[in-house]
């Protein structure tokens, strides 16, 4: 009995013994070999090619123990070009528990502004991510690559029509030819872009863009042409042969409290996203100044709706017997209680002729714009075609539809003092891709023949 118990007492710490080293062996064998499953890499250039500056985003995932030491490098023959370097500490394979970063997004750039020395031809991006190790053993990091052109030559881009004669404020035509690899191009002017559109009958690669000389632009050297292709080469061509600065018109708004009183409510009423500031003057500054800019916004907006084709035929109608009481671009201050409040341009003509005069649509298109805008009141927007378009405001009616197609001298509506209008008068804006442009050069046929007409040959309808 004895021998008996005392060999199961010897019995039970083998057992045990034997059942620890199975777990050690195990937990050897797991530990000691298991190393973490491959990271997913996956690598987006954005673009067909490398060019001067072209984004990239690298994702990197291992959602079991996470991710090691990841590097992304630009190669190209010889060179490597560092492009990200990071370090993170995988969960370890005893502590299901820990920490870990089980997914990585970086977004990077490569090309020529950034790798000064790299060459036209190809490259690789290639992107090392290192597995979780084992005690005893580290396994061979991922690798993927993704091999892009390089491009650095920008697209041909040739200047077909000549005698480009433009006014500060004003608009002209520029006819242009582009290589194969332009993607966009047009007309650059200050921190306005005029698209280019392919010339309606006109050769591959033909194209043109109706442009302008911004009214606060008095530098003719910041007006370009240019062509970039998908990867950012850029070329650029000087082409204005003749700029013409204008005098800035000034003018005095005397605000007075009748005034305020008149135009202040019915803003606020019409315009659910102004707050009300409880005081007249607060208000009307509120509306001039943060309504006027969030206006203009929306107008700038609606150039890309335009249409790309010539809706008009001939030359642009003015009011009828509408004298201008201001010119366009005015920069005006206001006064209030002999005070200067603020100060603003005012991007329009401001017409008068009779009260509820009928308002003829300076030509052919498209009506985008049929409501209440803010500072404009009743207003009627008409588009004529590639990005230039009419503007009808301070209506006491409106007799169009938005998506109308609309005639020459059809009546939109009537005069009014809706918005910002102190007595009944038409206010006319004329905008290119949202750039309100003077719009005495569209009434006249003559420019209209010899800025427009020449260039653009058979492209433009005649009627
Ligand atoms: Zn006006």
């Amino acid at each position: 009995m004895r021998d008996f118990s005392h060999h199961r007492r010897s019995r039970a710490p083998r057992l045990l013994l034997l059942l620890l080293g199975l777990a050690g062996f195990a937990l050897l064998a797991v530990g000691g070999l298991r190393t973490g499953p491959a990271p997913r890499i996956e690598i987006v250039p954005d673009g067909p090619a490398i060019g001067r500056r072209t984004p990239l985003t690298v994702v990197v995932e291992e959602p079991v123990r996470g991710l090691g030491g990841i590097t992304v490098e630009l190669v190209q023959g010889e060179r490597r070009y560092p492009l990200a370097s990071e370090r993170f500490t995988p969960r370890a394979v005893w502590a299901p528990w820990a920490e870990r970063t089980p997914r990585i997004e970086l977004s990077l750039a490569a090309g020529r502004e950034l790798q000064g020395d790299l060459a036209a031809g190809e490259a690789t991006v290639r992107v090392t991510a290192e597995r979780a190790p084992a005690w005893f053993r580290q396994p061979p990091a991922a690798v993927a690559e993704v091999t892009l052109p390089v491009r650095l030559t920008p697209p041909a881009l040739q200047l077909l029509s000549t005698q480009t004669y433009v006014a500060q404020g004003g608009c002209e035509a520029v006819v242009y030819r582009t290589g194969p690899t332009a993607a966009h191009s047009g007309v650059v002017a200050g921190a306005w872009f005029f698209p280019g559109y392919p010339l309606p009958g006109g050769e591959p690669g033909e194209r043109f863009a109706l442009f302008a000389a911004p009214y606060d632009l008095d530098n003719p050297e910041a007006i370009r042409l240019v062509a970039s292709d998908e990867v950012g080469n850029e070329a650029r061509v000087a082409f204005v042969d003749r700029f013409t600065p204008r005098r800035v018109p000034t003018g005095e708004i005397r605000l007075d409290d009748r005034f305020l009183a008149k135009v202040v409510p019915e803003i606020l009423a019409a315009t659910p996203a102004l707050t009300d500031r409880g005081e007249p003057l607060a208000n009307y500054l509120a509306i001039n100044r943060e309504l006027r800019a969030a206006n203009a916004t929306e107008l700038t907006a609606l150039a890309a709706r335009s249409r790309e084709e010539f809706l008009w035929r001939e030359p642009f109608l003015a009011l009828p017997g509408g004298k201008v009481m201001s010119p366009f671009a005015e920069r005006r201050r206001y006064l209030y209680a002999g005070r200067e409040v603020d100060e603003q341009v005012h991007l329009g003509y401001d017409l008068a002729s009779v009260r509820r005069a009928p308002v003829p649509a300076a030509n052919r298109g498209v009506v985008l714009l049929a409501r209440y805008l803010g500072i404009y009141g009743n207003t009627v927007v008409v588009d004529h075609g590639y990005g230039l378009m009419s503007l009808y405001s301070h209506l006491s009616a409106i007799a169009v539809d938005e998506g109308e197609t609309i005639e020459r001298g059809a009546i939109l509506g009537t005069t009014g003092e809706t918005g910002l209008a102190g007595g009944d008068h038409l206010h006319f804006s004329f905008l290119l891709a949202g750039l309100p442009v003077d719009p005495v050069e569209w009434w006249d046929p003559a420019w209209i023949r010899n800025r427009i007409g020449r260039k653009l040959g058979a492209a433009l309808p005649a009627g």
